[in-house]
């Protein structure tokens, strides 16, 4: 009987590979698992039962013919709704999506195909990557499992879920200000946010182009090295993406701790930290310190604007990307309209949820004529000086660490009536987005009532590998402690 809470993807891959393990079984027993649960999580919007049972077979049968096969063969994969995989539904979890179908693969979906990758299904997100619980979904909230009445963090929340209650093995998600990493937090996984152009966004219906990327969600650490050495590299459909080597970051985990210097930013351990939260992460730096690393107060002197300077940088690129949703192009259109102005209006308007809406707006006023320097210029200024901290910080350490959100997972309804709220459940992990650098959230401990605490490390532009390994011994010293579900 296999495990499917426990079931990592280095595992299921050596058995399926030596041919004990058939990859049809797995993803059998993953929908069976996905009917009986799922109506409670809440993690998919859509599923791809025949396809994905097509793709197992087609592998196993593969492997008993002997013939060569690719790195994640076999392993099921579930795909946050916001990336598209051609002849399927990317609803980004809108109204005004609902039906759009892809005409086309994703450059990592493209990348997974030839990895003979399975793909099981769409994860459940925040509409349009806005937001940090997953309620903002047209397809209904998800819940965490840990306890069903809280949130799992978002946007990528259904990823997360799906990863944490064995409803998948691997998942993709999408970071903007802490999508990927917030979520891993909240749910016990791994959840990684790459150097921005490290991963192709080729595919990945925008939300914030200059923030924006894709990134795994694993059971562990290994996992996620897996996974990103499959879907990292240069595309030359992403202007932004980098022309550099990808290193081979699965042999580099286990090199260890030891003399690798690690910055505390004393920024990211002021008020508004729960106490718990704070001593989780805090007791394992200690263990890492006791491993050989060199720990130090570190300082990024301009955290606090971050918040201030993400919402208007995010909004306002928002608005721009989100202008293509008239109703004429993709998706929903209201049908009720006399003309064609009023067919615009109408569309967005139902087409479009409330917080979308807000965005839109936050970000179309920070944009025009009078406000623009006040804001928009004003919020680019402040990005500059929250990148040269870093710079600055990262002459001195190798890595950073910090909480990877200032609590646990909160209640489903506490913070949906106030925005700003909300917001602020990202402040430790959008000036990542903001400075362009890959930060990883591991999981660290748990909380007296059994739910989850991440841990993030934060690194060098392009330097996944050094966070991976930090990662990596952090898991090691938590071991089997977090295995509260
Ligand atoms: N919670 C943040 C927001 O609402 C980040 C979302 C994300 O990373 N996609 O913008």
């Amino acid at each position: 009987m296999i495990d499917l809470m426990r079931l990592t993807a280095h595992e299921l891959k050596e058995g399926i590979v030596r041919g004990e393990t058939s990859s049809y079984e797995v993803v059998n027993s993953l929908f069976d698992r996905i009917e009986k649960i799922d109506r409670d999580i809440n993690a998919y919007i859509s599923l791809l039962k025949e396809e994905a049972l097509r793709k197992a077979e087609e592998v196993d049968r593969r492997i008993d013919r002997g013939e060569k096969v690719g790195k994640l063969a076999g392993i099921p994969l579930a795909v946050k709704d916001n990336i598209c995989v051609r002849g399927t539904k990317t609803t980004c979890g809108s109204k005004i999506l609902e039906n759009f179908v892809s005409p086309y693969d994703a450059t990592v979906i493209e990348r997974l195909k030839s990895a003979d990758a399975v793909i099981i299904g769409k994860t459940n997100m925040d509409e349009f990557a806005m937001g940090s619980s997953t309620e903002t979904s047209y397809f209904g909230v998800t819940r965490n499992p840990y306890d069903l009445s809280r949130v799992p963090g978002g946007s990528s929340g259904g990823s997360a879920a799906a990863v944490a209650s064995g409803e998948t093995v691997l998942a993709l998600g999408s970071d903007t200000g802490g999508s990927i990493r917030q979520p891993a937090s909240f749910c016990g996984v791994v959840g990684l946010k790459p150097t921005y152009g490290r991963v192709s966004r080729f595919g990945l219906v925008a939300y914030a182009s200059s923030l924006d990327q894709i990134g795994p969600l694993t059971k562990d650490v290994t996992d996620c090295a897996l996974l990103l050495g499959v879907l990292a590299g240069h595309d030359l459909r992403d202007s932004t993406s980098g022309d550099l080597e990808v290193p081979d970051y699965l042999a580099l985990l286990q090199e260890g701790v030891k003399g690798i210097r690690l910055g505390i930013p004393e920024e990211y351990f002021a008020e508004g930290l729960d106490p718990e939260v704070n001593s989780s992460v805090m007791h394992l730096v200690q263990q890492l310190a006791d491993l050989g690393a060199e720990v130090e107060n570190a300082s990024l002197p301009h955290t606090g604007y971050a918040i201030a300077s993400y919402y208007l940088l995010a909004t306002a690129e928002a608005s721009a990307n989100l202008a293509r949703y008239d109703g004429v192009k993709y998706g929903f259109r209201a049908e009720e309209a006399a003309d064609l102005d009023d067919m615009y209006c109408y569309t967005r308007s139902i087409g479009f949820g409330d917080e979308v809406k807000r965005r839109i707006m936050l970000g179309t006023y920070a944009l025009s004529a009078g406000y623009y320097e006040a804001y928009y210029r004003k919020a680019q200024k402040v990005r500059t000086l929250i990148k040269q901290d870093f710079q600055k910080a990262f002459e001195r350490f190798d890595v950073l660490i910090t909480p990877t959100s200032p609590t646990v997972a909160f209640k489903i309804g506490e913070k949906l009536d106030d925005p700003l709220k909300m917001y602020l459940s990202d402040v430790y992990t959008i000036s990542v987005n903001l400075a362009g650098i890959p930060a990883v959230s591991v999981p660290c401990g748990i909380s007296a009532e059994g739910l989850p605490i991440g841990l993030q490390i934060l690194g060098r532009h392009f330097d996944e590998a050094t966070v991976l390994r930090v990662a990596y011994a952090v898991e090691q010293v938590v071991g089997g402690a977090i295995d509260g579900l």
